[in-house]
Formats: C-alpha cells, structure tokens, sequence
C-alpha cells in the first residue's frame, strides 16, 4: 500500500471538508476551554491548502506537504497554525522527491512531524492537546509495519482523541483553567482526529477501487 499525489491530495481534501463540516463544533470546543477561534483557524487554513495543492497535484509528494505547511501557516493563525505547519514541514523534509511514499516512509514522516510538534510546543503526551493524537497515531503506524489496518487506525485515532476529555490541560489557552478544563475534548485533538480519519478514507476508498 503506498500514497502517491492523488491520494495524498484526496486526503487533504476529505479532511478540508471535515473540517468545514465541523467548524462550529470545533469553535464550540474552542469555547469551553480556549477563545473560540479553532474551527474558524482550521476553515481557513484548510480551504486554502486544498485550493493550493488541487492547483498543483502534478508536485511530488514533498512539495504537496509543503504548499499544505505554508497554507496553514500564514492562515491559521493561533496556537495550532506554527504546530500544524511544522508538522507538515517535517513531512515535507523526509518525502522530499518521493511521487509516492511506502507505509513506512509515511511512518518516518509522521515521527518526524510528532518531533516537530513537541520541539515548537514543548507539550508531553497526556498535557491535553493535538500532540494526544499525533503521538500515539504515529506510534500506531510503527507497531503496524505494512500491514496497518486504515479501518482499525480510525477507530484508534477516535479513542485517542476521546482519551482527551477526562485531561487536565497542562498547555496552550486551556492551562490557564487548570482543572475546569477537564471533562472537554482539546479541540486541536479533535481537528487532528479529522485528519487521520480523512487519510483513513482516502486510502480505504482507494483500495476499494484496486
Ligand atoms: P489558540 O489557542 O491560540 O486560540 P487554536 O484555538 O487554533 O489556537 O488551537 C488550540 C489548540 O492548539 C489546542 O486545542 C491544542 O490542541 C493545541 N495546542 C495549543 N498549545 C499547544 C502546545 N504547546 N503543544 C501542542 N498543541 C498545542
Ligand atoms: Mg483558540
């Protein structure tokens, strides 16, 4: 199973559109323990990464992650824009000149994000943020090899951003509530929920056409 520019492209168009889906209620999260900006953060940076890279699919898959980390760069804005921007630059760094990449090639690439996310936001697993996601779908990918399962990722990548709710924020808006955050899913983890399900679909509707 591999990922090439097509795929790679649907990929960021299914999560663009999950994320428009659920901008309100990513907003409402946002809401209860941050200033209510992330859905409307994520609309914005998504829309512009999917207009991007549509207009430029015939890229390696190097440059996709790139024109991706710079859309959400200069238009998230927030905390999240530099963190999900570097995680992407990362990717770029290691699928570089690749037009197609193996699971373990996505595996390296996703590490290399998970280094970036903890080296620009100093968060810990369990501090309650998209990082709560991020590292434990990455660590999914390693354990799996070749033979991840996209269907069994999917219902891993939602526990884990399930897991989130019971935290206390240790980073980011919501630490200054300290313990009122608990018992509200971090809405980073949710927004990257959408996007390892959307490459869950992306490649799960594409072997289906095999
Ligand atoms: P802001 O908090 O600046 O308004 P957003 O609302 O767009 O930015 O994003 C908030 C999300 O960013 C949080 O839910 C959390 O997942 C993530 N986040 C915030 N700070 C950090 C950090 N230091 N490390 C990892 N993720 C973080
Ligand atoms: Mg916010």
């Amino acid at each position: 199973m591999t990922i090439d520019c097509t795929k790679f492209v649907h990929w960021i168009s299914q999560a663009n559109r999950r994320i428009q889906e659920n901008k309100d209620t990513l907003s409402e999260l946002d809401r209860a323990i941050g200033d209510g900006d992330h859905g409307i953060n994520m609309a914005r940076g998504f829309a512009e990464a999917e207009k991007r890279i549509t207009a430029r699919a015939d890229q390696d898959l190097g440059a996709l992650c790139q024109e991706v980390a710079m859309a959400l760069l200069s238009k998230v804005g927030g905390a999240s824009g530099p963190l999900f921007g570097t995680a992407f630059l990362k990717m770029a760094a290691v699928l570089k000149g690749k037009d197609h990449a193996s699971v373990t090639e996505l595996t390296r690439a996703l590490q290399e994000a998970v280094s970036g996310i903890k080296m620009r936001g100093k968060a810990e697993l369990g501090d309650k943020t998209m990082l709560d996601v991020w590292e434990p779908v990455s660590r999914f990918f390693v354990e799996s090899g070749e033979q991840l399962s996209w269907r069994e990722l999917r219902v891993f990548a939602g526990e884990q951003m399930e897991k989130t709710k019971p935290l206390t924020a240790k980073k980011g808006r919501a630490a200054y509530l300290g313990p009122r955050s608990t018992g509200h899913l971090d809405p980073g983890a949710v927004s990257s929920y959408y996007l390892f399900e959307a490459l869950c679909v992306a490649m799960m509707e594409s072997e289906e056409k095999q």
